[in-house]
C-alpha cells in the first residue's frame, strides 16, 4: 500500500452483505485505511450513512432517479457524489490501492473491469460477473497487472491452499458445499420449496439471491465455473465435496497425495480480512475456530439428480464459449420468477436447462472477445430464458 502504509480502498456494493462485513473490518482499524469510493444500488440512507462515518471521498448509486436524495442525504459534507451506472464505474476506476467487487450479479462486471483495469489489487466477492466473462475477465486482469483476490470463501480457500505447491504438482481442487436447506429433503419436496424455505440458509447469512443459489446448489455450480475461471483449471479438476458444517471451505490435492486445506467459521469476514490485509495477515473479527466443540465434520458426495444446477455447470464448463455466460443468465432470470412466485423452485434449474439446450441447438457459440460480447450474451441469454419462461411457469410437475 502507498501513502505511508495507509491503504486507499473502494468498495462496490458497500450496502450488501459482503458489503457490511468489508466495512466491519474496516471500521475495526480506521487508522489503516482511507475510503476512497463506496457504492450501492438504491438504498441511499445506508449509502451515505456509510459515506459519512468513513469520509468517503465519492458515493455512487446505481439507480439514477436517486442522486437528488442522495446529494440532499451528503449535504454539509465534502463527500462527492453522483448516480447511474456511469457513476457507480466511475467510483470503481477512481484511484484505490484495494477494491472490493461485490455488487451482485451480472450488473457487477462493468465496475468490476473499471477497477481491473487500473491494475489495482481486487478483491472479487461477485462470482457472476466472473461467470458471465469467464477467460476473458482474468485475461485483462493479467493484462493490466492486476492482482484477483477471490473473496468467495472457497476460492479464498483454495488461493490459500494452493500457496503451498506448484501448479503443475496440482492434481485437484475440492470446493465444499453445506448442502442447504434441502440437503436432506427429496425431489418431489425441494420441487414444491417456498421462497421462505429456501431463504433459510442453515449456516451462513447472505443477500437473497445467494442464498437462493445456494439452495438449488446453483451458487456451487456457479462456483465450479469461478474456479475453473481463476485458477485455470479444467472441469475435471475440480470436485464438490457436500460439507454440512462449512468449517472446511477448500481443498487442494497435490501429486504427492498431500492435501491442503482452509478452516474457518462460516463468516465472511474471515477470507474478506485475507484479501483485505493480503499479502500481510490482519486481526479478524469472527469468532476463533473451536474444533472441539464443533466435535464432528461430515462430508458426502453431492447429489447431481436431486440438485441438477450443478450438472448443469459441469455441461456449460465443457461446451464453454459463452455457455457459462448462458448459465449464469438462465439463473438470474429463473430466480427473478421464482422470487415473484412466477416458477416452482424446481422450475429454476429447468429454466437453465431449456435455456442452454436452447441456446446450444441455435449454434451461435463463439468465444467471448470483450466485456461487450458477454454483455450481449447475457442479455440475449435473458431475453431467451425469458421467452422459455412461460412454458416452463406452465408445466406443472
Ligand atoms: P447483497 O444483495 O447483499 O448486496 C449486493 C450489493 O450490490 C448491494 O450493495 C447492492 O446495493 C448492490 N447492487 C445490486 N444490484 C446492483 C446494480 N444493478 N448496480 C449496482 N449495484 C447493485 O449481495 P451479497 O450477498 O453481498 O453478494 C454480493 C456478491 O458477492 C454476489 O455476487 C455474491 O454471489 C457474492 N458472494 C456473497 C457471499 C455472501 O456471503 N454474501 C459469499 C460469497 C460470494
Ligand atoms: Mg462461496
Amino acid at each position: 500500500p502507498a501513502h505511508g502504509g495507509v491503504r486507499t480502498v473502494s468498495v462496490l456494493g458497500a450496502t450488501g452483505s459482503i458489503g457490511d462485513s468489508t466495512m466491519d473490518l474496516i471500521r475495526a482499524e480506521p487508522e489503516r485505511y482511507q475510503v476512497e469510493a463506496l457504492t450501492g444500488n438504491a438504498n441511499v440512507a445506508g449509502l451515505a450513512k456509510l459515506a459519512k462515518e468513513f469520509s468517503a471521498r465519492f458515493v455512487a448509486v446505481a439507480d439514477p432517479a436517486r442522486l437528488g436524495e442522495l446529494r440532499a442525504a451528503l449535504a454539509g459534507t465534502d463527500v462527492a457524489c453522483g448516480a447511474g451506472e456511469s457513476a457507480v464505474i466511475e467510483a470503481a476506476a477512481r484511484p484505490a490501492d484495494w477494491v472490493m467487487a461485490a455488487i451482485s450479479g451480472a450488473a457487477g462486471l462493468k465496475p468490476a473491469l473499471a477497477a481491473v483495469d487500473r491494475g489495482t489489487t481486487v478483491a472479487l466477492a461477485n462470482k457472476e460477473c466472473l461467470v458471465c466473462a469467464g477467460d476473458f475477465f482474468m485475461s485483462r486482469a493479467t493484462a493490466a497487472g492486476a492482482q484477483i483476490l477471490p473473496a468467495d470463501s472457497e476460492h479464498n480457500a483454495l488461493f490459500q491452499a494452493l500457496a503451498s505447491g506448484n501448479r503443475h504438482e496440482l492434481t485437484r481442487v475440492i470446493i465444499t458445499a453445506s448442502g442447504g436447506p434441502f440437503r436432506t429433503w427429496a425431489a418431489a419436496d425441494i420441487e414444491q420449496a417456498t421462497l421462505a424455505q429456501a431463504l433459510k440458509h442453515p449456516n451462513w447469512s447472505m443477500g437473497q439471491k445467494i442464498t437462493i443459489d445456494s439452495a438449488s446448489m446453483m451458487n456451487k455450480g456457479l462456483e465450479v465455473i469461478e474456479a475453473s475461471y481463476l485458477f485455470a483449471l479444467s472441469p475435471d479438476e475440480i470436485d464438490v465435496l457436500v460439507h454440512p458444517q462449512s468449517i472446511v471451505h477448500g481443498l487442494v490435492e497435490f501429486a504427492d497425495r498431500s492435501v491442503v486445506a482452509q478452516l474457518g467459521a462460516p463468516d465472511m469476514r474471515i477470507p474478506i480480512a485475507h484479501c483485505l490485509g493480503f499479502p500481510d495477515r490482519i486481526t479478524g473479527r469472527a469468532a476463533k475456530l473451536d474444533l472441539a466443540k464443533i466435535g464432528q465434520l461430515t462430508f458426502e458426495a453431492p447429489d447431481f439428480t436431486r440438485f441438477p444446477g450443478l450438472r448443469l455447470a459441469y455441461d456449460a464448463l465443457r461446451t464453454g464459449n459463452g455457455a457459462t455466460t448462458v448459465y449464469n443468465a438462465a439463473n438470474e432470470v429463473a430466480v427473478a420468477a421464482f422470487i415473484a412466485q412466477k416458477i416452482r423452485f424446481g422450475a429454476i434449474a429447468r429454466l437453465v436447462e431449456d435455456t442452454l439446450n436452447s441456446w446450444v441447438r441455435a449454434g451461435n457459440q463463439a468465444p467471448l472477445g470483450s466485456a461487450d460480447d458477454a454483455i450481449a450474451l447475457d442479455q440475449q441469454a435473458r431475453n431467451l430464458a425469458a421467452t422459455l419462461l412461460p412454458q416452463i411457469a406452465a408445466k406443472a410437475s
